[in-house]
């Protein structure tokens, strides 16, 4: 449900400072927008540390990206993020979201710049959460390189890596998008734990496939996912059923006739006489 005008900007003065606590956003890092109306967003500012964000601070763009008002009081000189053109790419991709999370996670870049995918099924819940994190191609940072790299990605996904940058999250809430990006640095703190003890051992493909059900319950799977979950994970039968593989003529274990068997046990019967 959208919140109203006050209730987000103190949402984002709100998730600044988890972002920031939880070591996601440093210095002037980081960014967050939400759907105000139909054409209208509100935005974090450029420069500012979004760790210490006050209501005051944050603008109202228009779907162009002009501004429709700036921050109030002392703030009336604040400009909106230089990634607002990523945030609006989103936007226009997705009519189905409410808001933008945009965060530099550590363990997220530094799996990103070692080129260990996070496009993987390792843990349940963020399956069912985030579904397949694809990785963009690298692009300069505010960049409109950067709007192209998320433009396709961000269609069929909740949640991005942005190469050598950070994240990427959406979500119907801000909140949402939020825990979005939480989880995807706690499954890349996980990933880069798995690096270290060597070990990569992905769900079994049935496993998959239950969580994938879930996640279409609560409405959060996308249109071409499966196909998705197919080629990575494995997961090709969307069916009620557990998997069980059919045989093909030429898997089939060769069978004999009763004359072959005949003949067959004729010869083991003369052999073993005959030793
Ligand atoms: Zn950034």
């Amino acid at each position: 449900m959208r919140q109203d005008e006050q209730a987000l900007r103190q949402t984002f003065v709100q998730i600044g400072r988890l972002m920031y606590d939880k070591g996601f956003i440093c210095a002037s890092d980081g960014n967050i927008s939400a759907r105000l109306g139909p054409d209208r967003l509100l935005i974090t500012p450029s420069g500012l540390h979004k760790g210490l964000l006050e209501p005051e601070h944050m603008l109202i763009v228009n779907l162009d990206g002009q501004v429709v008002r700036g921050g109030y009081g002392r703030s009336a000189h604040l400009k909106p993020t230089s990634e607002l053109p990523m945030h609006l790419e989103a936007y226009r991709q997705r009519p189905d979201i409410e808001a933008v999370v945009h965060a530099h996670p550590p363990i997220t870049v530094a799996l990103s710049i070692a080129g260990i995918p996070m496009a993987e099924c390792l843990i349940p819940e963020a399956i069912v959460m985030l579904g397949i994190v694809p990785t963009t191609q690298y692009a300069t940072p505010s960049s409109e390189e950067n709007v192209r790299a998320i433009r396709d990605l961000i269609r069929n996904h909740d949640g991005l890596v942005l190469q050598r940058h950070g994240s990427l999250t959406v979500g119907d809430s801000p909140m949402q998008a939020f825990m979005r990006l939480e989880s995807l640095e706690q499954n890349a703190r996980i990933g880069f734990m798995l690096a270290q003890l060597g070990v990569r051992n992905p769900l079994p493909p049935g496993e998959v496939e239950k969580l994938l059900r879930q996640r279409e319950q609560l409405g959060w799977s996308h249109p071409g996912e499966r196909a998705e979950f197919c080629q990575v994970c494995g997961a090709c039968h969307p069916t009620s059923q557990p998997h069980r593989p059919t045989l093909r003529a030429s898997d089939a274990p060769p069978t004999l006739n009763q004359t072959d068997l005949r003949e067959l046990v004729a010869q083991v019967v003369q052999k073993t006489l005959g030793s």
